[in-house]
C-alpha cells in the first residue's frame, strides 16, 4: 500500500518546513519514521488520529537567559534549554546536555530520541532533553557552581519528579548534578530526590547509575552476539570516547574477557595494541579531568594519534561512545573493509545515514543507539523508584535488573524486527517497538 509511505514522506516534509534549518532533528525524525510504514498499514488508526505528527511536535520548549560571573568577576551569557517531547508514559526523562554546540536542534534531536529510548526500557517514563551551550571545559568549580545555579534559578519552574526529570548527559555529571539538586532544593524548600537522577549514592542516587550506560550497551551487544552463537570474549574492540559511557564499557568489555586497544577524546585517538589501561583513563579524566593524550607519558608503548579518527584501527566490535555523527560513510566502509562483526551505539545517533546503509548492507550485528544506551536512562528509572519507596538497593541487585532490562530490551527489538519482516534488523525493531508504546498510550488518552 503505497499510500503509508506517501503519507510518512508528507510528514517528513512538514517537520523539515516547521524546523527549518534543524539537521540533527530532521535527521533522527527521518530515522525513525523511514520504518513506521508498515505499522501504519498495520494500525490505520495511527494514521486517523494524526500520532506520529503529534510525537513529532514538542509538548513544551523552554529557552532562557543564563547569566553567571567568572571568577575575574565578568559577566557571561549562555542559553539554556529544556524541552518536554512526550509525556505519554510518564514524567519527561532526560539527560541535560553542556557543550558549546547545544543549541534547540541538538535538544530536539536528543529528546526526540529519548521517547523512543524510554518506552524501549518498559519503565514509566517519558521523553524530554536540554542543556546549554555554556563548556564547563576549563572552568573552575566555583564558575561550574554559579553557572548551575543560576540555570536551576529558572530551571525549577518547569521541573518536578512528577513532571520533568533531567539528569545528566555530555559535560553534566555528578558535580553538576549536585549544584543544580542543591539549588533546586533551597529553591522549593522540598527536598525533593526524584526530581534529578544521577545523584551520588551517598545523597539519593542509584548505585550503578555511573555504570549503566556503559555496562547495558555491553549487555546489548552481547546478546546481539550470541543470537549469531558468538560472544564479546576474545575480541577485539574500539571504543571512541573516553566520557562516563565509554569508561564503563571498556570496564565491562574488559570484565567479560575482550580486549579494548583504543578511546579518544576531541584531542585525538589513543591506540594501545596491549589492551587499554583503565586505571589511568579513570585517573586521567573522572579525577584529572585532563586530556586523554596524557595516557602516553604512563604508558610509553601506546601511541597518541592527534586528530585522527578512531575508526582506522581494525577491531571486531566497534563501540563510538562520544557523540552525534561521529561515524560517516568512510568510517564505516573501513570497519566493514576490516572485518567488524559487530557496531554498538553508546552514544546518540553516531552514524550519519550514510553510515548506516553502509552497515546495513555490510550484514555486520548493528545495535542503535535507542535501543543499546538505553541502560543509563533504564537506571535513572530505577533510581526514581528507590526514591519514591525512600529505598536504596544494593549493587548487585540493581546491576541484575539493568541486565534484565537489557536482555528485555534486546527481545522486544529482535521481536519486532522479525514480526515486520525484517529479521535481525534492530533499527527497525527498536523504532518500532518504541513507537507502538507510545501510540498506544497516545491513543488511550484521546486527543491531547
Ligand atoms: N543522557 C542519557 C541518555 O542519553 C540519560 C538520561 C537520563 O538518565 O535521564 O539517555
Amino acid at each position: 500500500m503505497p499510500e503509508a509511505t506517501q503519507r510518512i514522506s508528507e510528514i517528513y516534509q512538514q517537520v523539515v518546513e516547521r524546523n527549518p534549518g534543524e539537521t540533527d532533528f530532521h535527521q533522527a525524525v527521518k530515522e525513525v519514521l523511514d520504518t513506521l510504514a508498515p505499522v501504519l498499514r498495520q494500525h490505520p488508526k495511527y494514521a486517523e488520529r494524526k500520532i506520529i505528527e503529534r510525537i513529532c511536535e514538542p509538548e513544551r520548549q523552554i529557552i532562557f537567559r543564563v547569566p553567571w560571573q567568572d571568577d575575574q568577576g565578568e559577566v557571561h551569557i549562555n542559553r539554556g534549554f529544556r524541552v518536554g517531547f512526550n509525556s505519554a508514559l510518564g514524567p519527561y526523562k532526560g539527560g541535560l546536555r553542556f557543550h558549546p554546540s547545544v543549541y534547540l536542534d541538538t535538544i530536539k534531536f536528543l529528546g526526540f530520541e529519548q521517547i523512543f529510548k524510554n518506552a524501549l526500557t518498559g519503565l514509566p517514563i517519558g521523553g524530554g532533553k536540554g542543556g546549554s551551550d555554556f563548556d564547563p571545559k576549563g572552568k573552575s568549580d566555583d564558575e561550574v557552581m554559579r553557572f548551575c545555579q543560576s540555570y536551576m534559578t529558572e530551571l525549577y519552574r518547569h521541573i518536578g519528579e512528577l513532571t520533568d526529570v533531567p539528569a545528566g548527559d555530555i559535560g553534566v555529571g555528578a558535580r553538576e548534578i549536585g549544584y543544580l539538586f542543591g539549588q533546586y532544593k533551597r529553591i522549593t524548600n522540598r527536598y525533593e530526590s526524584g526530581v534529578f537522577t544521577g545523584k551520588n549514592p551517598s545523597w539519593g542516587g542509584s548505585l550503578v547509575r555511573r555504570e549503566a550506560t556503559g555496562y547495558g550497551v555491553v549487555f546489548f551487544l552481547e546478546e546481539m552476539l550470541q543470537a549469531r552463537d558468538n560472544s564479546v570474549s576474545g575480541k577485539t574492540a574500539v571504543v571512541s570516547g573516553s566520557g562516563n559511557v565509554a569508561i564503563y564499557a571498556i570496564e565491562k568489555l574488559q570484565g567479560m574477557g575482550a580486549k579494548v586497544v583504543a578511546c579518544s577524546d576531541s584531542g585525538g585517538v589513543i591506540y594501545d595494541p596491549e589492551g587499554l589501561n583503565l586505571e589511568t583513563v579513570k585517573q586521567l579524566k573522572e579525577v584529572e579531568r585532563a586530556r586523554i593524550s596524557a595516557y602516553v607519558k604512563h604508558h610509553p608503548h601506546a601511541e597518541f594519534r592527534e586528530g585522527a579518527s578512531i575508526w582506522d584501527i581494525p577491531c571486531d566490535l566497534a563501540l563510538p561512545c562520544a557523540t552525534q555523527n561521529e561515524i560517516d560513510e568512510a568510517a564505516a566502509k573501513k570497519l566493514v573493509e576490516q572485518g567488524c562483526i559487530a557496531l554498538c551505539e553508546g552514544a546518540n545517533m553516531p552514524c550519519t545515514p550514510e553510515a548506516m546503509k553502509v552497515l546495513e548492507a555490510g550484514k555486520l550485528a548493528y545495535g542503535p543507539g535507542k535501543a543499546a544506551n538505553a541502560g543509563g536512562v533504564a537506571t535513572s528509572a530505577l533510581e526514581m523508584q528507590q526514591n519514591a519507596s525512600r529505598d536504596a538497593w544494593t549493587f548487585e541487585h540493581t546491576e541484575e535488573r539493568l541486565h534484565d532490562i537489557m536482555r528485555n530490551i534486546f527481545r522486544d527489538c529482535h521481536n519486532a524486527a522479525e514480526e515486520y519482516g525484517e529479521p535481525g534488523n534492530y533499527v527497525v525493531g527498536a523504532n518500532i517497538a518504541g513507537f507502538r508504546r507510545v501510540a498506544d498510550a497516545m491513543l488511550a488518552f484521546g486527543l491531547i
